[in-house]
């Protein structure tokens, strides 16, 4: 790394590269240096939109020999606003999105730049799927290389569980196809490491046979006895069923019955993959815990669970972490710190996990919180970065209250955050195997813009 960034000639690289470099003088240079969390108000040097693996491989280059931060971006949803940089260089492969299906080996090869959605829909038309998270506008990139905890976790494992190769371009701008059998370290990295390792530009992903499951939001009244009652039926049921229970307020949602608007709730999201008339009677015990307010579960094509709108947000505080249970007193903490927080949405998310997600072993990738039972994330989003201090303040003093302590967390819903806080994500003997393999892969640490791990000493 160059100490002192020197600036780059900017036509030249325009000469260098086949997509589109936008920089202040253009027009679109505004929308360009948008991320998802419209808060981050950075000023690239410029953003490339890249169309191929040579272009990528060119500005890993500009930026190494002329020292200027790198920021690399698939889907911008980064919390950390890592997508993008004040005075760097920005490569954008969301421009990057082919997809070629081999329904035989069950399999796809995809361009990292493509979003959840948009791979999820493709594929489901074949009536094959690879599990992905909660929100179809994540960028298959980062969310794969930060592990991927999804709809169909408990069924499949993680998204990086059904990752079969990557292409990737290190920081001395080789381009290497890392698997179990050309080139497991890097291969092992890339799977829970995120972005430390090199520019992923594609990737090998296996596919399910599912098209049709039922799923779909149940809203239920919030209680102590509701929330872990929802727990105690994910953890009991099936491992073909995945949830995702979100405790919040009650936002003025049509779907809502007005007088529980602002009322806490359960908002559950549920994947049950295998025969209708099962899935009925797995979701039945979830369907008795109370009187729901909405009830849209229902037999659907895979793809549907991604349908309807996703709401702009400036910024969000947040922290997560790994645990076994939560017992009535956490549940009543949450009822109790939900309506002290003035930020304009707030909830706690809490994901069962379990099946095919623990019969990996800790040590076969990156992401080793294979063992723990349960994944709690508390969240605050707002528009105005000002108020950032208070939300940070309540959402660290709700999680110390449901025992978060020195737990682990998972990178992949983390923002900016200390040293501390990023090795307790790679818990064992994985923080020490991942520094030695940025020493070998990236010694200068050029892919810092990212939860990092900093190279090996030595
Ligand atoms: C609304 C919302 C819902 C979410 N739901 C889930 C969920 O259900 N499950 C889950 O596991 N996670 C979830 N996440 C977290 C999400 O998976 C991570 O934030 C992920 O890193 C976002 O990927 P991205 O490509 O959209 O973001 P970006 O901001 O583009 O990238 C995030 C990080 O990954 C790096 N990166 C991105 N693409 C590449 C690439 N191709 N090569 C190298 N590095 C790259 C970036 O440099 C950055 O450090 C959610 C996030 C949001 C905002």
């Amino acid at each position: 790394m160059t100490s002192t960034p020197t600036s780059i000639p900017i036509d030249d690289l325009r000469r260098q590269i086949s997509g589109e470099v936008v920089t202040p003088d253009d027009s679109g240079y505004d929308e360009a240096r948008q991320v998802f969390f419209k808060g981050f108000d950075r000023r690239p040097l410029a953003v490339v939109r890249v169309v191929g693996t040579d272009d990528v491989a060119r500005v890993v280059s500009a930026a190494r020999e002329s020292g200027l931060e790198l920021a690399v971006r698939s889907g911008g949803h980064s919390r950390a606003g890592y997508g993008t940089t004040d005075g760097g260089l920005v490569i954008d492969l969301s421009g990057m999105k082919a997809l070629e299906i081999d329904a035989e080996s069950r399999s796809a090869w995809v361009e990292t730049g493509t979003t959840a959605v948009e791979y999820t829909i493709a594929t489901g038309e074949r009536g094959l799927v690879t599990g992905l998270g909660d929100a179809g506008s994540v960028g298959i990139g980062g969310i794969t290389l930060a592990g991927g905890v999804g709809f169909l976790v408990r069924k499949n494992g993680l998204t990086a569980d059904d990752l079969l190769a990557a292409e990737v371009v290190t920081a001395g701008g080789e381009v290497i196809e890392a698997s179990e059998q050309t080139e497991p370290d890097l291969f092992w990295a890339v799977r829970g490491g995120e972005s430390n390792f090199g520019v992923a530009t594609r990737f090998k992903l296996r596919l399910h046979e599912i098209s049709e499951i039922v799923g779909g939001m149940l809203v239920l009244p919030a209680t102590p006895e509701t929330i872990t009652g929802f727990l105690q039926a994910a953890e009991a049921a099936p491992e073909e069923l995945s949830t995702i229970a979100n405790v919040m307020l009650a936002p003025p949602m049509p779907f809502i019955p007005e007088e529980a608007h602002g009322q806490p709730i359960v908002i559950g999201l549920m994947a049950y993959v295998g025969p209708v008339d099962q899935g009925e009677s797995v979701i039945a015990p979830f369907r008795a815990l109370g009187d729901p307010y909405a009830d849209m579960v229902r037999p659907m094509r895979y793809p549907e669970l991604y349908e309807g709108p996703e709401r702009e947000v400036g910024f969000a505080s947040g922290t997560n972490f790994f645990t076994d249970s939560l017992e009535a007193a956490g549940a009543e903490a949450i009822l109790e710190h939900l309506p002290r927080s003035t930020a304009m949405m707030k909830a706690v998310q809490m994901r069962v996990l379990g099946g095919a997600l623990a019969r990996v072993p800790n040590e076969a990738t990156a992401f080793a919180h294979r063992e723990r039972r349960l994944f709690v994330n508390v969240a605050a989003m707002y528009m105005d970065g000002g108020e950032k201090g208070t939300h940070d303040a309540w959402v660290d003093g709700l999680a110390e209250a449901l025992g978060k302590g020195d737990a682990g967390g998972y990178v992949g819903f983390m923002g900016e955050e200390d040293e501390a806080t990023i090795r307790a994500a790679y818990p064992g003997a994985t923080w020490d195997r991942l520094r030695e393999l940025k020493r070998r892969y990236d010694p200068d640490n050029l892919f810092r813009l990212n939860h990092n791990i900093s190279p090996a000493e030595g």
